[in-house]
């Protein structure tokens, strides 16, 4: 932390996994002398760029645009773009950072990136978002391709700005190729791409659950968010028998003790994806509990499963989860526990996953849909949810054979980062000092 001190998250995030890695490196000396970790958190390269955009009454704005490009040493870099006001390069670096583990620990060709502004599309029309995403594409389509650099969505990064961003690439290239994941499926898309990460997070949560024996079914299930992850998480859990009784916004939670089923979760959908509504509305139109300015972890749950941002859970949520008797944290969110979290469900032996593995079923799918559109075809849906469940079933597997513990305890935190480390850290010394 002597370098770029203030780069808070990113920090964090490089602790957690120093922390972790230290016994492995010390007793393979080799990563050490090469200075591979070293390596590791210094990206090859970063992008920062204006983004000047005119808004519907014609006032000027301007924003800042970045691309951090992580590590390539096992494909080109791959990452989403977030498009929220807190985003800056510590933040980026953190999930750029944590997307090299992830993407290693998905077995699939691809090195990691991640980029985005500090734009905020909450309250802009469709055609300021797309202004904007034109302005920003305008700059970062010189530094991205399909052998170089393949940006996907994050938090305010979804179909329509992809859709955007994808228009001006094509127009700016004169090229249809697969430089950008999460498209539509009649325009290259991937079936299952949108429900890939809630879908991963539960299926990995259920190779967990089955460690002891348990399953979804008659489970009590914590959800914060509603976007992307949060949704399909839900709907997953929903399918497999298991109660949802929260969802979230950046305002506050809601609960339902009856538990949000598909109908209601229908309503979810189109409130946060059709008409950007906030979740308060649910709470008024079903006649349950609100709480303005808080997260949903006092509620009494046996799964949580944080879907927002980073840091989401702190020590205090952690210990109010574990003493309500949450047995299983999953994260689909990046790093939405504190470091002082994690060191809480380490002491009391839950089930808990990282985001990096958790959560890669999302980029797991994009890169599938990079598959499909080198080999220009398109899977079925069943074909696409086969391949996604194998692989965060391998995830898991790689997680508890590196860290399962002498007492049977599977740390997994300690697996992600050693499983997801070696074939980075392997293809980085073979390639030589660059
Ligand atoms: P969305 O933009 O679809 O949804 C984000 C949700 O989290 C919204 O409900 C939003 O509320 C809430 N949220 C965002 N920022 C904050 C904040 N600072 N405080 C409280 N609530 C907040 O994003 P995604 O669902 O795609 O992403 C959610 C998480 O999952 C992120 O950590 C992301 O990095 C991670 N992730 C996403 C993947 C993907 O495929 N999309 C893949 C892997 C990880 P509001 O509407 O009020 O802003």
């Amino acid at each position: 932390s002597r370098k770029d001190p203030h780069e808070v998250e990113f920090h964090q995030a490089v602790h957690e996994v120093v922390e972790s890695l230290a016994p492995y490196l010390m007793a393979h000396p080799q990563y050490m002398k090469e200075k591979i970790l070293e390596r590791m958190t210094e990206p090859e390269r970063v992008i920062q760029f204006r983004v000047p955009w005119m808004d519907d009454r014609g006032n000027i704005h301007v924003n800042r645009g970045f691309r951090v490009e992580m590590n390539s040493a096992i494909g080109p870099y791959k990452g989403g773009l977030r498009f929220h006001p807190s985003v800056n390069l510590s933040i980026l670096k953190f999930l750029a950072f944590e997307q090299t583990f992830k993407n290693s620990l998905t077995d699939l060709p691809m090195g990691a990136g991640k980029g985005g502004s500090d734009f905020d599309p909450k309250g802009k029309t469709d055609a300021e978002v797309m202004r904007f995403c034109q302005s920003f594409m305008t700059e970062l389509s010189r530094h991205i391709g399909p052998y170089t650099d393949v940006p996907a969505g994050d938090i305010g990064v979804g179909g329509r700005e992809i859709g955007f961003l994808f228009g001006q690439y094509k127009r700016l290239r004169n090229e249809f190729t697969g430089t950008l994941t999460g498209k539509g499926v009649e325009w290259g898309g991937s079936l299952i791409r949108p429900e890939a990460t809630g879908y991963g997070n539960v299926y990995f949560a259920r190779e967990m659950l089955k460690t002891q024996g348990k399953d979804f079914n008659g489970l009590t299930v914590s959800i914060s968010g509603s976007g992307n992850v949060a949704q399909f998480s839900a709907e997953k859990v929903i399918e497999l028998g298991g109660k949802v009784i929260t969802f979230s916004d950046s305002s506050g939670y809601i609960y339902d003790p009856a538990g949000i089923d598909s109908e209601k979760l229908e309503y979810i959908m189109d409130l946060k994806n059709n008409r950007r509504g906030r979740i308060k509305e649910y709470a008024e139109k079903y006649g349950v509990k609100y709480v303005p300015n808080a997260r949903p972890w006092a509620e009494k749950c046996d799964v949580a499963l944080p879907s927002a941002t980073e840091n989401e859970i702190d020590e205090n949520d952690a210990r109010m989860l574990i003493e309500n008797g949450c047995f299983c944290v999953a994260e689909g969110a990046n790093m939405p526990s504190t470091t002082e979290a994690i060191h809480l469900y380490l002491k009391h032996k839950i089930l808990y996953a990282p985001g990096k593995a958790s959560n890669a079923g999302g980029v797991a799918v994009s890169g599938l849909e990079m598959t499909q559109n080198s080999m220009r075809l398109k899977w079925t849906r069943e074909e696409v949810d086969q391949k996604l469940l194998q692989i965060m079933q391998n995830i898991h597997h790689t997680c508890v054979k590196y860290g399962k513990q002498k007492d049977g305890f599977v740390n997994y935190e300690v697996g992600a980062n050693i499983g997801g480390f070696l074939k980075v850290a392997n293809s980085m010394m073979a390639q030589g000092l660059v």
